[in-house]
């Protein structure tokens, strides 16, 4: 470590390992996910009049970000077979006054954004459940919007207990980004962001970081054992192909919560893909949300992570199996 607590050599570091690792320009350290998505939102000059697209299918921190800058959440459906944004419905929402879309590559599996990108507006990568995994072309998640954002937070794929990161081949944005966080000893005034990272925190991340690519291989086993046994179970597992499994999130094709009940009774950690779809929030009507609104009540996600033991992924898949059996 740099022997200076705050912002300093290791931050820099990190920023340089993240950005060569997603192969963008460069990156910016800040202390969570939800600051690097709000910097995006600034840099690309979203404010209050503008209005951002998001999908439905994702945490409130998203909502927040977006509310932070007074500009409009649009909420967009999803795709029933990746639980992606839904091209088709972005294409739908998209006006005049649309400043930015969020795509988030939602529990590890990236969606392909090269259709999106035709649409006009920036894209902002949202890659809190996505670092290291890789579009279809081969290119890392991160590398192909405006700007991508990553979150560090404890669940995540690294972690520094809280933080987050911003990453951009845009010189230009990077510097707005930058300028937005830089708030001391400036000639000038105005609005800027305590939104810093530390390097306790960023040497954390640096080590983690350089254990990521085996993190993935143990992700990736477990969900091939997952597949392996539950292949005859009248269930939808998640895709294969290009998937890191932040999240193992299964289609059970029936309401999900008496599943979650009684796996949660049997002492597995089982959860709702998100606690609950933005548009539910906001009031807006379940009909304009079908997707959404199925792979809500029909999803549900069982422990995935490297520290499982073998022991433990045989116990949940031994119950889950015994509960979709008991469920039929
Ligand atoms: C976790 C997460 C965030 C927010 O990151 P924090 O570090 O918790 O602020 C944003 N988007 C998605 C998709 C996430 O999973």
């Amino acid at each position: 470590m740099s022997g200076r607590h705050a912002t300093g050599e290791t931050v820099r570091e990190f920023e340089k390992r993240l950005a060569a690792f997603v192969k963008t320009k460069g990156a910016a350290a800040e202390n969570s996910g939800t600051a690097a998505l709000h910097t995006a939102l600034l840099a690309l000059g979203v404010k209050e009049g503008g209005e951002v697209i998001m999908p439905s299918f994702v945490c409130t921190a998203v909502l927040n970000a977006v509310n932070y800058t007074a500009a409009k959440p649009v909420i967009a459906d999803i795709n029933e077979d990746d639980f992606n944004i839904s091209y088709e419905s972005v294409s739908k929402k998209i006006t005049k006054k649309t400043k930015a879309i969020i795509i988030p590559h939602m529990f590890g599996l990236p969606t392909d954004i090269k259709p999106f990108l035709m649409l006009g507006p920036p894209i902002i990568e949202d890659c809190a459940q996505a670092l290291g995994a890789r579009h279809r072309n081969g290119r890392p998640a991160g590398s192909q919007g405006s700007i991508s954002i990553f979150s560090f937070y404890a669940t995540k794929l690294i972690s520094t207990g809280h933080g987050g990161m911003l990453a951009s081949s845009s010189s230009r944005l990077l510097e707005r980004a930058r300028d937005l966080l830089d708030f001391d000893n400036r000639k000038s005034y105005k609005v800027r962001f305590n939104y810093k990272m530390t390097d306790f925190q960023a040497g954390l991340g640096i080590s983690q970081l350089a254990m990521l690519e085996g993190f993935i291989k143990r992700r990736k086993a477990i969900a091939a054992y997952y597949d392996e046994r539950f292949k005859n179970l009248p269930v939808v597992l998640p895709h294969g192909e290009n998937h890191i499994y932040h999240r193992y999130v299964v289609r059970v094709n029936k309401p999900a919560a008496p599943f979650i009940r009684m796996l949660v009774k049997g002492g597995i950690e089982a959860k709702r893909g998100v606690f609950k779809p933005l548009h539910r929030y906001l009031g807006l009507a379940a009909s304009d949300f079908p997707a959404t609104e199925k792979i809500f009540k029909e999803t549900l996600s069982i422990p995935i992570y490297p520290a499982l033991k073998e022991k433990e992924k045989k116990t949940v898949a031994d119950t889950f199996i015994d509960i979709t059996g008991r469920m039929r």
